[in-house]
């Protein structure tokens, strides 16, 4: 990701919970288990203190931010959007989060992690009712149809995520997939249930409300 290209297993670390960044490396080859209780560099022994409520509201930001792999000033924009929109504030945000093209291409199975997501929408791999969308913060809308591209559909990382489909992973029922075809349709908006539980919005409406 743009703004992530360090160890991005510190990141866990910070946030104090498995954010999944790696894949399939997240299953079979974390650490974060055994050094939970640290915090990411040289000081990592000392102990967490306990965090005011700023603090508190700032790890719900940045958590939300690194888990979805959104630049600072592109997460500040989402919220802006999501406090003009009608609605409940913290669920635009996140619909908007959701809405993302590499999260879409995450969500159905395509790609192990939304790292990868963003790598192969980068790399054109994917088209968007019929047209190649190579902008990872496309924002999809109700109808829109997401389809791997014809000569994409050998690449390995696209093979290995066929597997994840067949092999029982869920894709969530606001998106409808056709995985014979790598083909996708968004049937309508996400709901609270359906998106990031990791993820408490009323403290990030709190922290932009300061
Ligand atoms: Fe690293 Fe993934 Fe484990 Fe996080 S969940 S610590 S990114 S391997």
């Amino acid at each position: 990701m743009a703004n992530q290209n360090g160890a991005v297993c510190r990141l866990c670390r910070r946030e104090g919970m498995k954010l999944y960044l790696k894949g399939a490396k997240c299953v079979s080859n974390c650490t974060f288990d055994k050094r939970s209780g640290l915090l990411p560099g040289q000081h990592g022994l000392a102990r967490r203190r306990k965090a005011s409520d700023y603090g508190i509201q700032l790890r719900a930001k940045q958590r939300a931010r690194r888990l979805y792999g959104v630049l600072e000033r592109q997460f500040a924009h989402y919220f802006e959007r999501a406090e003009r929109a009608e609605g409940v504030t913290g669920t635009v945000l996140l619909q908007q989060l959701e809405r993302r093209l590499d999260n879409i291409v995450y969500r159905l199975g395509f790609a192990a992690s939304r790292r990868e997501a963003r790598q192969l929408v980068s790399h054109r791999h994917f088209t968007v009712n019929g047209r190649t969308v190579n902008i990872a913060s496309a924002q999809l809308r109700p109808g829109d149809v997401v389809e791997v591209r014809e000569k994409s559909r050998k690449i390995l990382p696209i093979e290995n995520a066929q597997g994840l489909v067949s092999g029982g992973r869920s894709v969530p029922e606001w998106l409808e997939l056709d995985a014979a075809n790598l083909r996708a349709r968004m049937v309508r908006l996400p709901e609270r249930i359906e998106m990031e539980q990791a993820v408490d919005e009323q403290l990030i409406v709190e922290y932009y409300s300061r």
